[in-house]
């Protein structure tokens, strides 16, 4: 190590008289290499390590700062972690069709609040709504931000200041700060708890409900399950009550799905339908849920009703842009032939693969991954369990295959996310699984695994 004072770092211009300086400069401009050099010399000099200042190690580690500053932060990885609607990887990843229509509306100007017809405004909704309510038999449909903001709309326009019974088995809460009760209370509706956690009657609902109450409301228990000793009310029992009481009666389908997955060799999973016709006067889902569609809030159902919404202030406050609505519109258009959903979605591809096809992936992976992980560590093709997630049909499992990586897990992970296309798997006793049901770039996942050796 030399004694080299920190009065001899050399000066910033040194520094860029560097021939390799032009070469950062063309990529990210002067004023960005200035100010990265700048960055490094006053980090040795507040280090106390002059002896690390010569020039050409100083534009080294300014490339590498500027190479890390200029990488966007929201990045593509493989989500090998299993949950194939996984709210942290972004949930539902697009299909082609929603991709490009997407594209096409970023580009250029769109008649999104424009009648080419009549060549008067227009309304945004009109894009989704003819193909919402054909899929789901409503009479009217509306999009928003997300199924929180629906929920919020909902609530907020038919029921402010005044009760909503819900079922105590029914008081959720959704990862990210989602929490019933306190939503409720955002919207301005007071909630009124019925039943117990475990069992609730339709008796219950009728003793609460009275000249307060604005509404019923049923949520689908989305991310747990009450097994045992239970009951919940019907939705056609709570509907006919509703009726009866000339209350709207709402149901958050949570995930909900356009499709019976039984087709799909999936468990059933509530379709929107299916509520209407139960007599649902609004339900509301996710769009980036089991839809398999970008993040958006709908909201189907009763005109009357969804006349109402659009005339609230919130409604302006949570709308969705143009890219969501086109993105949403493209992957509507694609249920229009449910026999070719499962190629076309990306979500029910992924949960439609054979366990087989899987499991010769991982043959075919898992000599690589080993060679290139080292003699230390070991590599196994084991059978795993893959799950829908973001709170659809929680308690169930689909049979998948996968790597399983010992020891080291977590050594070998950290490693793994690390690579240019970051790998997220789980740990499990110890080991790292990779669960291929969600590796769709075989190629470009093997390609990078030669890096790992410098990680
Ligand atoms: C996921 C979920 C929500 C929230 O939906 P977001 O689209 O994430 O806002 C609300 N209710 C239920 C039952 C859910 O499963």
């Amino acid at each position: 190590m030399s004694n080299r004072p920190l009065s001899a770092l050399p000066s910033v211009d040194r520094v860029l008289q560097q021939d390799a300086s032009m070469v950062l400069v063309a990529q990210h401009g002067r004023a960005a290499v200035t100010t990265a050099v700048r960055g490094v010399l006053a980090e040795l000099r507040a280090a106390k390590t002059p002896e690390l200042g010569a020039a050409d190690a100083v534009l080294a580690r300014a490339a590498e700062n500027l190479a890390r500053s200029s990488r966007p932060s929201l990045r593509p990885v493989f989500n090998l972690t299993g949950t194939v609607v996984h709210t942290n990887f972004g949930r539902a990843q697009l299909a082609e069709e929603a991709i490009e229509a997407m594209a096409a509306a970023a580009r250029d100007p769109v008649n999104l609040e424009y009648d080419l017809e009549t060549g008067k405004r227009g309304e945004r909704d009109a894009h989704v709504e003819e193909i919402l309510c054909r899929l789901t038999g409503a009479e009217a449909a509306t999009v928003v931000n997300n199924n929180a903001a629906a929920l919020l709309l909902v609530l907020s326009t038919l029921a402010a200041r005044r009760e909503v019974p819900v079922s105590r088995g029914e008081l959720i809460e959704i990862g990210g700060s989602f929490r019933l009760p306190e939503l409720m209370a955002r919207s301005g509706c007071r909630l009124r708890e019925v039943g117990t956690t475990n069992r609730t009657h339709l008796s219950d609902f009728a003793d609460a409900v009275g000249p307060k109450t604005g509404l019923l409301l049923k949520v689908h228990a989305s991310n747990y399950a009450i097994e045992g000793f239970t009951a919940a009310v019907a939705e056609a029992d709570l509907a006919r009550l509703c009726r009866e009481r000339k209350l709207p009666f709402v149901v958050d389908l949570g995930s909900g799905t356009l499709i019976d997955l039984r087709r799909f060799g999936l468990p059933h999973e509530p379709t929107a339908e299916e509520s209407l016709a139960q007599g649902a006067d609004i339900v509301t889902f996710s769009g980036d849920k089991l839809l398999g569609g970008p993040q958006a809030g709908i909201i189907v159902g009763r005109a009357d009703l969804l006349a109402r919404m659009r005339r609230n202030p919130l409604r302006r406050a949570l709308r969705v842009d143009k890219l969501t609505l086109a993105a949403l519109g493209a992957v509507l258009r694609l249920y229009l032939d449910p026999d070719r959903l499962a190629e076309r979605v990306p979500v029910l591809r992924m949960l439609a693969r054979p366990q087989g096809e899987i499991r010769a992936m991982a043959e075919r992976l898992r000599p690589l991954l080993e060679k290139a992980l080292g003699p230390e560590s070991t590599v196994e093709v084991i059978g795993c369990e893959s799950q829908i997630g973001s709170g659809a049909l929680p308690t169930q499992r689909i049979a998948s295959a996968g790597l399983g990586i010992r020891p080291g897990g977590d050594r070998i992970a950290a490693a793994l996310r690390r690579l240019p296309v970051p790998v997220i798997g789980r740990i499990h006793q110890g080991a790292l699984i990779l669960d291929l049901r969600c590796l769709r770039d075989e190629a470009g996942f093997a390609a990078q695994l030669s890096q790992l050796t410098r990680l």
